[in-house]
């Protein structure tokens, strides 16, 4: 596993759990608002590697402070090792969240199979036609659905996000993105936070109002049954 950085505890990333944060270097997708730059598009730097050993032994110390381990990144499954890794972490009783692009949809099966992820955190990025525009060539469209199918069929627990950034998603975008997922059981709603992002022209006139953001839960809510605004 590249792990290039490692939070000791967090409260907003696993709903009602007390979780720690492990963030896998490099990433398939180079979305123009990540928030991640450091992992995606920067070198990786090896004075913040992060040994496995090392969240291991941590994660026996913290065994009665912490409930979970959230997988972010990046994209975490483009680590060869994840689901071994993912395994000894179940194999010391946490709960494991995985945040996912949905863009490997064989090791999102695997891990489905071998159910060892309590929580998937899926984004999707776009309605359909602005997927097929946006993901680079060896990254197919098709992935994308198997994976959403997968998660909506055989997760035990999940949620759909979207970080709705204006000048690339409309309040139109939600009905494409609807459809994508329609029947399924959560659905958060992102709006779009300046800051260091992959296009630094990205500013306060990309995000969307608190009245917008109502406008795209409400057609969501025809879609999913619990939509939030977070
Ligand atoms: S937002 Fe996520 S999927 Fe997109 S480039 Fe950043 S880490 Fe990758």
């Amino acid at each position: 596993m590249l792990i290039t950085g490692f939070q000791k505890s967090t409260l907003l990333d696993y709903p009602g759990k007390v979780a720690c944060l492990i963030f896998t270097y490099g990433c398939n997708l180079r979305c123009e608002y990540c928030h991640n730059p450091e992992l995606v598009i920067h070198p990786c730097k090896r004075s913040s590697i992060v040994k496995e050993e090392q969240i291991l032994s941590f994660l026996k110390e913290r065994k009665n402070l912490l409930d979970a381990v959230v997988i972010t990144g990046g994209e975490p499954t483009i680590q060869p090792d994840l689901i071994p890794f993912i395994q000894k972490i179940k194999d010391t009783g946490y709960l494991v969240k995985l945040d996912t692009n949905g863009t490997n949809s064989k090791i999102v099966k695997k891990l489905l199979t071998l159910n060892i992820v309590d929580y998937w955190a899926m984004d999707i990025k776009y309605e359909k036609e602005l997927y097929i525009q946006n993901l680079k060539e060896e990254i197919k469209y098709k992935e994308i659905i198997k994976s959403i199918k997968l998660i909506m069929e055989r997760a035990l627990d999940y949620e759909f996000r979207t970080t709705y950034v204006k000048g690339i998603h409309s309040i139109e975008s939600a009905r494409g993105i609807g459809e994508l997922i329609n029947g399924s059981k959560r659905y958060y709603i992102q709006n779009f936070r300046p800051g260091k992002t992959i296009n630094p022209s990205l500013n306060f006139s990309n995000s969307f109002t608190e009245k917008e953001l109502g406008r795209i839960k409400r057609v969501m809510k025809e879609y999913v049954k619990d939509v939030q605004i977070r």
